[in-house]
């Protein structure tokens, strides 16, 4: 399920992704084309913050990492730790939940070629906040990429130099949690082997520990 906190479905804080938004909705307009809210369990103790939803991913299904590559591996590593119920069917009415787990993005729009500017983040870091301040029980933050990472370093009121991305990287916030980082798990990155599936299984496990 998704929490209260969703962008409008006609944000207008980044003109260019909204414009972008529009023209998806004019040449494909059976796809979700809006800002794509969060996914999950609302006691989630694990938060997954991806960059943004991907053109024919979240955009067109409208929930996170939905109908692409990246989640087609997240989903199924979430399957391997118990983190999901039901079959994952890469699409958003599949009925499957999660366990304990929560998806977002630290910007909800798709941008242009995967990439968003430093002011669409920002823009954006209002919502990814407001999906921290709804789930109050969070343990630990998994940062898929480095945007991930330095908008909830800002998020968090952090300083970016006291926290280095690094996959794999373990850094510990006030009050017993933890933000975790992992390249993300994007079809380039796999690709290059820059991140292996036995890679993306090693900071799940990890996580766990820490949830325990
Ligand atoms: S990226 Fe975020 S802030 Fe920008 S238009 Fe979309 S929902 Fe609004």
């Amino acid at each position: 399920m998704s929490i209260s906190t969703a962008p409008s479905p006609d944000c207008d804080l980044c003109p260019r992704l909204k414009e972008f938004r529009h023209d998806n909705r004019a040449t494909e307009p059976g796809w979700f084309n809006a800002p794509v809210p969060g996914f999950g369990d609302p006691e989630a103790r694990l938060i997954i913050v991806g960059l943004a939803p991907g053109l024919k991913g979240a955009n067109r299904t409208g929930r996170p990492f939905t109908g692409d590559y990246a989640g087609d591996l997240l989903y199924a590593t979430l399957f391997k730790f118990g983190l999901t119920s039901g079959k994952y069917a890469a699409c958003a009415d599949d009925g499957m939940t999660l366990n304990d787990t929560f998806i977002t993005n630290a910007v909800k729009c798709v941008p242009p070629q995967n990439k968003p500017v430093g002011a669409e983040i920002k823009a954006c870091r209002r919502f990814l906040a407001a999906d921290l301040a709804a789930l109050p029980r969070w343990r630990v933050l998994l940062a898929l990429g480095r945007i991930a990472h330095n908008s909830l370093v800002a998020t968090l009121g952090e300083r970016q130099k006291d926290f280095a991305f690094g996959h794999g990287a373990m850094h510990r916030l006030d009050g017993g949690r933890w933000l975790v980082d992992s390249y993300h798990c994007s079809r380039y990155n796999t690709n290059t082997n820059r991140l292996t599936e036995a890679m993306f299984e090693g900071v799940f496990e990890a996580i766990l520990q820490r949830l325990d």
